[in-house]
């Protein structure tokens, strides 16, 4: 018995190997990662490790658990390849690994921005601990910050340097914030905050060129000419999921590794989860690819289910969140078909929800600051049950009432 052998120790990979121990796994378990840092939040990066000090990065498991249940992590090593005839991963070094069972929870890696200049120093972005790292001191030194990208990540790191004292100007290529991912009436609200507190947000801009001097970013130029002084630039323009192993051999693509609902590609034993799996979606039949720590946290759980015989299907209801300087954002569900929104408490206030309908139907909820809508909407749509737009106005007291 060789096992299940899992590529890839972040979010996905490490929940995979402590559900097929707790769901009662008793063959080997391999868990195979190329970074040298101890599994990892990765959240927290964009969000309190890069302010100024000396923050400790949060472990996913605290020391002794791989070794207390039996599950063999190896640290620091990279799959090369995948030989499916032979059932077996080729490692960086020449050694073999043999397995019964693979679950790939190889993530995804920043989009790269073809750029002249982007390869000068204090060029960076944000995916690992070790970009953190990198990005925390080299911000140490700098005084202006570009970053190149209004999505999540983006505003995030804005935020914190901002907070900090940098000066921070943020170029987005599109109309708006938060473009893709979000209400324009929350994607305004968190554009006018961060403008509030001092960080330039410049949209409908591209960046044309970085400068540099002695090889060292000096300065980005935008698409119409501003010359932007830079001493830290930070690419977040979104990622690209790490399908290569499988694409090699011969596994089934397309904007990351197709899943069915039991998290199998096209090669059965094969599974994939995670920021890197791409799957048909049980509520809205469109095809995702999630980027969250629920859903990696989710598919982990259910591929372990797979591995051990069960049959039920994914159908968790996706939810994510993100800190942008004081507006915590939260959202559950997907807001695609969107067609009647109703809101609730007061933007003013910087607390105030979104519901979003489709055909009559709750389908989304994204909050600002109101963390009660956030976990109520959660139970409301993990039941299937959808509110009236008039309970919803009449707040969280008449939903819970009519949810009762
Ligand atoms: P990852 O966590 O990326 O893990 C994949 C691992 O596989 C990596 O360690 C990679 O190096 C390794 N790997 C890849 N190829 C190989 C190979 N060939 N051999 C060996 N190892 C390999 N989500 C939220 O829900 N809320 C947030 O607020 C939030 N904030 C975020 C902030 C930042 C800065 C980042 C980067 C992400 C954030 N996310 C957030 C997203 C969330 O972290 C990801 O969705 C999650 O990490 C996905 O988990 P994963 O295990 O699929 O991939």
């Amino acid at each position: 018995k060789n096992g299940v052998v899992i590529v890839g120790a972040g979010h996905a990979g490490v929940q995979a190997a402590a559900s097929l121990r707790e769901e009662g796994y008793e063959g080997p378990v391999v868990l195979v990662g190329d970074e040298k840092d101890w599994p990892y939040h990765k959240p927290p990066l964009s969000k309190t490790f890069i302010k100024d000090g000396e923050a400790k990065p949060q472990p996913l498991r605290g020391d002794t658990f791989f070794s207390g249940h039996n599950i063999d992590f190896r640290p620091g090593i990279r799959v090369e390849r995948i030989d499916l005839s032979q059932r077996r991963l080729d490692i960086a070094g020449g050694d073999a690994l043999p397995f019964d069972r693979l679950i790939l929870a190889t993530g995804s890696r920043p989009r790269p921005l073809p750029l002249p200049g982007a390869d000068l120093a204090g060029v960076v972005s944000l995916r690992s601990l070790d970009d953190a790292r990198a990005i925390r001191d080299l911000s140490a030194s700098a005084s202006d910050v570009v970053i190149l990208g209004g999505g999540f990540i983006g505003l995030e790191i804005a935020a914190t340097l901002a907070a900090g004292g940098r000066k921070v100007t943020v170029m987005e290529a599109a109309d708006r914030v938060l473009g893709r991912a979000i209400a324009p009436v929350i994607a305004g609200h968190v554009h006018d905050r961060l403008v509030g507190g001092g960080v330039r947000i410049l949209t409908g801009t591209t960046v044309s060129r970085l400068e540099g001097d002695n090889g060292r970013v000096a300065a980005a130029v935008t698409s119409t000419g501003e010359r932007l002084p830079a001493q830290l630039v930070i690419i977040g323009v979104g990622v690209v999921p790490n399908v290569e192993l499988a694409e090699a051999a011969g596994i089934v693509t397309g904007n990351g590794i197709r899943i069915d609902q039991h998290m199998r590609s096209s090669v059965p034993e094969v599974l994939a989860i995670g920021d890197v799996a791409n799957y048909r979606h049980w509520a809205t039949g469109g095809d995702v690819r999630l980027e969250s720590v629920q859903n990696a946290t989710d598919q982990a759980k259910l591929a372990a289910r797979t591995i051990l015989g069960h049959a039920d299907a994914y159908a968790a209801v996706p939810w994510f969140w993100s800190d942008i300087g004081d507006m915590k954002l939260q959202m559950v569900g997907l807001t695609g078909g969107s067609d009647q929104c109703v809101v609730l408490g007061d933007a003013a206030e910087n607390k105030f929800s979104v519901y979003h309908y489709a055909n009559g139907r709750l389908i989304a909820i994204e909050s600002v600051n109101r963390p009660g809508d956030h976990m109520l909407g959660r139970k409301m749509l993990g039941a299937g049950f959808s509110p009236t737009p008039d309970e919803v106005a009449g707040g969280p007291d008449a939903m819970k009432a009519a949810l009762a």
